[in-house]
């Protein structure tokens, strides 16, 4: 089992570690050639405009498009999931999103009071509640009807973690809180054959 960090920008060492607690070979991923080798992959938070730009300049775009048209494991995190939406408001321009997710998601989309803030997340499916760290997190404003809900704020119920088949989006930093509960979700879906299509 080898699970891939998109490594071209962003808070990729943290996901490494995540994997390390898991027993999983983490990969760093900054080349088409990178994914021949991993069953599983993660989007880590940074910049999604930066990493919009780099996945053009790295190759990754195509390659990637069609890792996720392929509904193949895939865990985004903040920038990650910005990623991962199937539309982005308060984007920049030539910012382009793979998709998967049948969800909108407003970039930096936490008023200035919130930008930046820790706040728990009612996963009941899950367990426990997550200890979510939000950086200048993408909130999601709507999700289709082929998402699942998985986690909310506590506080206001502001859905944060969604799944669909085996692709897996949240707004927050599990990594950051060391909490492994979405990284083994991956890598479950990427045991059960690359998950459901
Ligand atoms: N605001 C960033 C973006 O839109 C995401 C921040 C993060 O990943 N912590 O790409």
């Amino acid at each position: 089992m080898r699970i891939g960090v998109l490594a071209l920008q962003g808070d990729v060492d943290a996901h490494q570690e995540v994997l390390r607690t898991l027993g999983v070979e983490g990969v760093s991923v900054r080349t088409p050639s990178d994914l021949d080798s991993i069953d599983g992959l993660v989007l880590p938070g940074g910049e999604s405009t930066t990493m919009s730009m780099l996945l053009d300049s790295s190759g990754l775009r195509e390659p990637l498009t069609e890792w996720v048209s392929e509904r193949r494991p895939t865990l985004g995190t903040c920038a990650g999931l910005v990623l991962l939406a199937d539309r982005v408001t308060d984007g920049r321009d030539d910012q382009v999103s793979l998709g998967g997710l049948d969800i909108t998601v407003q970039r930096n989309g936490y008023g200035r009071q919130k930008f930046s803030f820790e706040g728990d997340v009612a996963a009941p499916d899950l367990g426990e509640e997550f200890d979510g760290v939000f950086i200048r997190a993408p909130r999601i404003l709507d999700v289709g009807a082929s998402i699942e809900v998985l986690g909310r704020l506590s506080a206001d119920g502001e859905i944060v973690i969604v799944q669909a088949g085996a692709i897996i989006g949240c707004a927050f930093h599990p990594e950051l809180s060391g909490d492994p509960r979405l990284h083994a979700r991956l890598v479950a879906c990427a045991n059960a054959g690359n998950g459901p299509r």
